[in-house]
């Protein structure tokens, strides 16, 4: 628990070394705050543009143990760093938001369903799938004839999950994914997908931005349009569900709610973000605030910043080779470049993203 609003100057560590290390350092140095960074990788898009980084594996106690020393709050951009590792800091003195509590439930999509659905919101149906006979049982449950096998942890960008047609289909999905503990979900006729991101400061304020919608393309985030064009009525429902969200797991800092719009307007919850998101990148040219300043204000205990939109925004990822058009990326009027300074333009990999005014 922060008792006082950080001071100019502090220093906030970041688990995790990616391009969302790399934005959130920005933001943060841009407040006056400095930064040490904390992953795997020697330098990696966060160390690049930060005071300090230190270069081990999530569980290095002796490392943690440094960084909660030298430390004024500790944060998060990956949710796949262990809990156990937040609880290690938090013993040895360090302030750490979000909570291994929140992170505990969203780094696990049974878990986190369960929650959603305990606090009143939407999901799909869904089946806890430990043995290949678990998903025989489900596949007969499932109220639609297709359903999406996931594992429960760790799985991202469309990674870990394979569709499961019918009843033939469930000895080799369930080896696909290597037998490992997962979550069986109905499939979601959805017409489109929103995402809502949203922040919670350690007072409680709560500030959400507009709604965007995206559109994935082999299951990675290609596009996010925002404000996305939703009646009033999704929007509330939206910013509501993001609300429970906050407050249901005492949430300290900024999240991405991802969720499916069905017919007829119904919302549908399909996963929780702990961080901020990559749905949430047009909030850097659309509003006053974007979401990597909202996070590094709510967890230095600093006032929640504007989220009003003051343009509309196409964010547009640019995977692998694409950022090699970056000559004419960047004469582009109306729009605004991001590199996330990776060396490699592998396949699928997010090399940066261009912010487009339309
Ligand atoms: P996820 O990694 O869970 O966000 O899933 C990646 C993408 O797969 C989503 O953005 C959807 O396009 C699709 N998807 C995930 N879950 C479902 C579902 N239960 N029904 C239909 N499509 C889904």
């Amino acid at each position: 628990m922060l008792k006082a609003p950080l001071p100019l100057g502090s220093t906030i560590g970041i688990l995790g070394d990616g391009q969302l290390g790399r934005m959130l350092s920005q933001a943060a140095s841009r407040l006056g705050f400095k930064v040490v960074t904390f992953g795997p990788d020697v330098g990696s898009p966060a160390a690049q543009v930060s005071l300090a980084s230190k270069v081990a594996a999530y569980t290095d106690e002796a490392v943690l143990a440094r960084l909660a020393d030298s430390c004024d709050v500790i944060t998060f951009e990956f949710e796949n760093v262990p809990a156990a590792s937040l609880d290690f800091l938090t013993g040895k003195g360090a302030v750490v938001a979000p909570s291994s509590k929140a992170l505990r439930i969203t780094q696990d999509r049974v878990l986190e369903k369960t929650f959603a659905r305990d606090a009143g919101i939407g999901t799909v149906d869904f089946f806890e799938i430990n043995s290949e006979a678990d998903l025989a049982a489900a596949m007969k449950a499932s109220p639609t004839a297709e359903a999406l096998l996931k594992t429960r942890r760790e799985g991202y960008d469309g990674k870990g999950q394979v569709w499961v047609r019918n009843a033939d289909d469930v000895a080799s999905a369930y080896a696909s994914l290597g037998g490992r503990p997962s979550i069986l979900e109905a499939k979601a006729s959805f017409t489109r997908e929103i995402s809502v991101v949203a922040a919670r400061g350690w007072n409680g304020e709560i500030k959400t931005f507009p709604i965007g919608e995206n559109h994935h393309v082999g299951g990675i985030l290609s596009t996010t349009l925002a404000p996305a064009q939703v009646s009033e009525a999704v929007t509330a429902e939206a910013h509501e569900i993001a609300r429970k969200v906050l407050e249901g797991l005492d949430y300290v800092g900024v999240l991405a709610v991802e969720l499916f719009v069905l017919p007829g307007d119904k919302l549908l919850l399909n996963e929780i973000a702990p961080r901020v998101h990559n749905s949430g990148h047009w909030t850097q040219d659309g509003c006053l605030c974007d979401q990597f300043e909202q996070h590094i204000r709510a967890v230095v205990g600093w006032p929640l910043g504007d989220t009003s939109a003051r343009s509309t925004v196409e964010m547009t990822n640019l995977l692998g080779a694409d950022i090699l058009d970056w000559p004419n990326l960047a004469a582009e009027p109306q729009s605004r470049l991001y590199v996330y300074g990776k060396d490699e333009p592998r396949a699928g990999r997010k090399m940066g993203h261009i912010n487009r005014i339309v």
